[in-house]
């Protein structure tokens, strides 16, 4: 396997157009380069655009409100991924505007690593009634899927807000102004759904693309493959996590998806509603769906696009418009220890990722 340092050199080889812009859209993806300083070491022609890699930045602001109201007025306990406590709402100063508010006011609010620990509580409760706020890609709502699939005490429901990833990259695609010549594709989505679900990039839109893994060689790798793709105007889906990336993804793992939950048109936070981008627990599981068990914390008119908090421009970093220090509130009024936005909560976010590897202004 070659090394980042050979990857580099390749890349420097090569006859790069003035401007080329590569895409990610993985959380996992953005950290890696920027902590790795990929972006510093690339020649000045090459652009990297965290896109929308962030399943909590874009988790409907009405759907983190109904987490809040529900575990302050009923008599749960509301568990959550962890960065998710953080990801602020737009409410009266007087009200909670985060689930770690809530948890202050007296709500039972628990932050969990897994759906094992949901199930393990509910087990240990069988008496109280345990709600798991799921947000999350394929990657985070696949176990979930298996969760439900598998059978869960019926103590427990789920306040789903699971995403697909590939239709908001079909979205921009489809816009006049994508904003990307090339695409890195997730390495754990497409573990999960295979790498098939990128063809579309390739096919209909002829843009350059490659699944990456984690590490500076595969990413550099798949940014080799798609520069060189573009130069020789040969787009095809390259796979540069073989090891992990097997076709047709995992096939267990999408038996569980397809068997437990519906794909469905959803609301993207600051974006607005993608055709067929979300999950929805089955009718046949409506027992375990908390939309359904808790209907009255649905609240339609929180169901907007530009839901951001005021002077928070996370949805045009979530699309890849603006890099994250082009925001005017980038470690002004907006820092990890006082975010304003979820793009500065959650470890994917790629504010607070800019701003973990010390970019300052
Ligand atoms: Fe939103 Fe803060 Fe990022 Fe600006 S820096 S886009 S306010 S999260």
């Amino acid at each position: 396997m070659a090394s980042a340092r050979d990857w580099l050199d390749r890349i420097r080889r090569l006859p790069l157009p003035p401007r080329v812009r590569i895409m990610n859209v993985c959380g996992g993806h953005e950290r890696s380069i920027t902590m790795a300083g990929i972006r510093g070491a690339l020649p000045h022609a090459i652009e990297l655009i965290p896109g929308p890699g962030c399943p909590v930045c874009v988790c409907p602001e009405e759907d983190v409100y109904q987490a809040i109201q529900l575990a302050l007025n009923e008599d749960v306990t509301l568990v959550a991924f962890g960065d998710m406590l953080r990801v602020p709402v737009n409410a009266p100063k007087k009200d909670p505007r985060s689930l770690e508010q809530a948890k202050a006011a007296g709500a039972d609010i628990r932050p969990i690593a897994s759906p094992v620990e949901a199930v393990r509580l509910a087990q240990a409760n069988p008496d109280r009634a345990i709600v798991f706020f799921a947000a999350g890609f394929e990657t985070t709502t696949a176990p979930v899927a298996a969760m439900l699939a598998e059978g869960v005490p019926s103590n427990l429901s789920v306040l789903l807000s699971g995403r697909l990833t590939w239709p908001a990259v079909a979205m921009l695609l489809d816009s006049e102004t994508p904003g990307f010549d090339a695409l890195v594709a997730p390495g754990h989505v497409s573990t999960v759904m295979g790498p098939e679900e990128w063809r579309f990039v390739v096919e209909k839109h002829r843009i350059p693309a490659a699944v990456a893994g984690f590490t500076p060689e595969s990413l550099l790798a798949a940014m080799y493959s798609t520069l060189r793709q573009l130069i020789e105007g040969r787009p095809f889906l390259d796979n540069c996590y073989p090891e992990v990336v097997r076709p047709g993804g995992n096939p267990t793992a999408r038996a569980h998806l397809a068997r437990t939950l519906d794909v469905v048109d959803a609301n993207w936070r600051g974006v607005g509603i993608i055709p067929r981008s979300g999950f929805a627990i089955k009718e046949t599981l409506a027992g375990h769906d908390a939309r359904r068990r808790f209907p009255s914390y649905e609240d339609p008119s929180r169901k907007r696009a530009g839901q951001m908090p005021p002077g928070c421009d996370c949805a045009r970093v979530v699309l890849g418009k603006i890099y994250p220090n082009e925001c005017v509130l980038y470690g002004r009024a907006c820092t990890p220890r006082h975010p304003i936005g979820p793009c500065m909560v959650s470890d994917e976010g790629a504010c607070r990722i800019w701003w973990a590897a010390g970019v300052r202004e």
